[in-house]
């Protein structure tokens, strides 16, 4: 009857699991969410985006990974979504927990000071549990064996233009391990001692550095000091097995063993940034330009008129060429090398 047809339908249309097709995507790759369940409802309005503007031609995986388990109107939202497959992680305890040999007394007194000096998350100890977990373990945790790349999606961000083609596969094409869409200068109240433990570490694996590597954007004094530039890791398309390596293995570890993640407050920002820049050469660091994206309280919106036709932000709001972003100094660097390759290609 008429009835049963219509009953069936109602079924049919509101199961969200009903039309889930293959992936298309041709990259083993996946969106890697570090989120907790109070916040779904400012991710959805990211995700949607995300996928309107690109996964829906794509069907990417999604790996949501939370210290705590996530709950079934989580998962039953988000999976509702994407025709992409979704998987939630939990953290294991030892990835998220203050290491045996930290003095939790010089923590909280430094995180008092910091207080009062009012540094941004100065005084949380989740916060520094979160850097800590997105600078050394989120590409150890099982759900990402399976992966090559990953694409970090934040709750809150948008996606402001349509990505016409699979930026994994590019990345593959071109060599390319890193990429970012904002870079900005650090805090230096949030590492006083990082650069002292990176240059420590240099000396002692001077072979784990690249000859052709990009020192140039994190210093202006030729290694002598930091000048605190950083890609903003909130966004990162990037290849899972530069974390992967036994020189970031051993990076990371090493700047552990010195605490600056909880005596300090490290952010995995400077810490990525800074590790990109000496292990990888030049050219396997890209500025997605077509990528249009905002996380409060910056964007980066493409000003070529080109890709400007796919986007809806105002390319006079982009953060590139403000005096706090770093981009400007890359392009530059970037451009720099590439006539000086060509010089050489020419001569
Ligand atoms: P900000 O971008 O530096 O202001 O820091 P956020 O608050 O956005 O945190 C960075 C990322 O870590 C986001 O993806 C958050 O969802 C996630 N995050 C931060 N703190 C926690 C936490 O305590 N638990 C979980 N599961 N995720 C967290
Ligand atoms: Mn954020």
């Amino acid at each position: 009857t008429q009835d049963d047809t219509y009953i069936q339908d109602q079924k049919t249309i509101n199961d969200p699991n009903k039309t889930k097709p293959t992936q298309t995507g041709k990259a083993k790759a996946a969106f890697v969410v570090l989120i907790r369940n109070g916040d779904l409802h400012s991710f959805r309005s990211s995700m949607r985006q995300l996928e309107d503007r690109f996964n829906h031609k794509y069907n990417y995986p999604y790996v949501f990974l939370n210290d705590e388990p996530f709950n079934e109107e989580f998962i039953k939202l988000t999976s509702a979504m994407t025709k992409g497959k979704t998987e939630y992680g939990l953290i294991p305890r030892e990835h998220w927990s203050v290491p045996m040999d930290i003095d939790m007394n010089i923590v909280r007194k430094n995180m008092e000071k910091m207080r009062e000096e009012q540094v941004l998350y100065g005084d949380s100890l989740p916060y520094r549990h979160m850097c800590r977990f997105e600078s050394g373990f989120f590409y150890r945790h099982e759900l990402l064996d399976k992966y090559d790349y990953y694409w970090r999606v934040e709750p809150g961000v948008q996606f402001y233009c349509d990505l016409d083609y699979d930026p994994f596969v590019f990345m593959k094409k071109y060599d390319i391990r890193y990429s970012f869409t904002i870079s900005l200068y650090e805090y230096p109240k949030t590492i006083p001692t990082l650069w002292d433990s990176v240059r420590e570490f240099g000396k002692l694996h001077p072979q784990y550095i690249e000859k052709d590597n990009l020192m140039d954007f994190i210093s202006s004094d030729n290694g002598a000091t930091y000048n605190l530039c950083h890609f903003w890791s909130n966004f990162e398309i990037a290849d899972l097995n530069l974390w992967r390596s036994e020189a970031y293995t051993k990076f990371f570890s090493f700047l552990d063993s010195k605490g600056g993640f909880f005596y300090e407050r490290w952010g995995d920002a400077p810490v990525h940034s800074i590790a990109a820049a000496l292990f990888l050469k030049k050219h396997q660091i890209h500025f997605f330009n077509d990528i249009g994206y905002r996380h409060e309280p910056f964007s980066h919106c493409p000003a070529d008129e080109k890709i400007q036709l796919k986007c809806h932000c105002n390319p006079h709001d982009s953060f590139d060429f403000h005096g706090y972003s770093c981009t400007g100094k890359f392009l530059d660097l970037k451009a720099k090398w590439a006539t000086i390759a060509s010089n050489v290609t020419r001569n």
